[in-house]
């Protein structure tokens, strides 16, 4: 199964397409109304159909336009139950803040009603350890609580690592240090990922993959 990434740079975050020869893979979907920015460049790089939108944690910046991709393409929306309810309500969990967080949170509740996200049903509730073959891709959830009690990566092809807000690279890379739902599932969380030993890591922010083995150095 051949896969090709695709990093796709949105306003507050980075969505990832990741293609195969079955079709398209879209992790996260940026803020409200961006949308067709992520269709015009599913359609450039790929021919293949959306067959899946993984959100890998229910916050804002990560599920914004999953509803109105959903309504355009008819693709599923797959999210861990923990975060599911957030996510229909179109709500944005932050749990207890730290370091930067703590400037950023009286923020949001000014954010939120101007660039917050549609609320978005779940189609699909994944757990730790389920495959996504039926998606045309070799992936499975990773579980990895902390910044949200649902957030989850997705490991392709025992290798390649989509992180969500787990890990950022936002100048130097660094564990999550600013929100989390539950502090010490984060920590376990990270030790879980970097057991994986994945080769690349894609996060949620910054501007570049990182090798797997950067984990060391976290
Ligand atoms: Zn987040
Ligand atoms: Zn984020």
């Amino acid at each position: 199964m051949i896969t090709r990434i695709h990093r796709l740079a949105l306003r507050l975050s980075l969505a990832y397409i990741i293609e195969s020869d079955s079709g398209v893979v879209l992790v996260d979907a940026g803020i409200k109304g961006e949308e067709q920015k992520i269709l015009r460049r599913i359609t450039e790089v790929s021919k293949g159909d959306l067959r899946l939108i993984y959100i890998t944690h229910a916050h804002l910046d990560h599920y914004g336009s999953a509803a109105a991709l959903k309504r355009i393409t008819g693709a599923p929306i797959a999210i861990h139950q923990l975060d599911e309810e957030a996510m229909a309500l179109g709500e944005t969990r932050l749990g207890s803040a730290r370091n930067f967080g703590r400037v950023l949170a009286p923020l949001l509740p000014v954010v939120h009603p101007l660039i917050g996200p549609e609320p978005a049903k779940a189609d699909l509730i994944v757990e730790d350890g389920d495959f996504l073959g039926d998606y045309g891709l070799d992936a499975r959830v990773l579980f990895t609580p902390g910044h949200t009690n649902g957030s989850c990566c997705l490991i392709v092809d025992e290798r390649l690592a989509f992180v969500g807000d787990l890990v950022t690279n936002t100048g130097k890379p660094h564990l999550q240090r600013a929100f989390a739902q539950d502090w010490p599932s984060l920590a376990t969380s990270f030790n879980k990922l970097r057991a994986m030993k994945p080769d690349w890591l894609y996060p949620g922010h910054g501007p570049k993959p990182m090798r797997g083995v950067e984990l060391e150095n976290l």
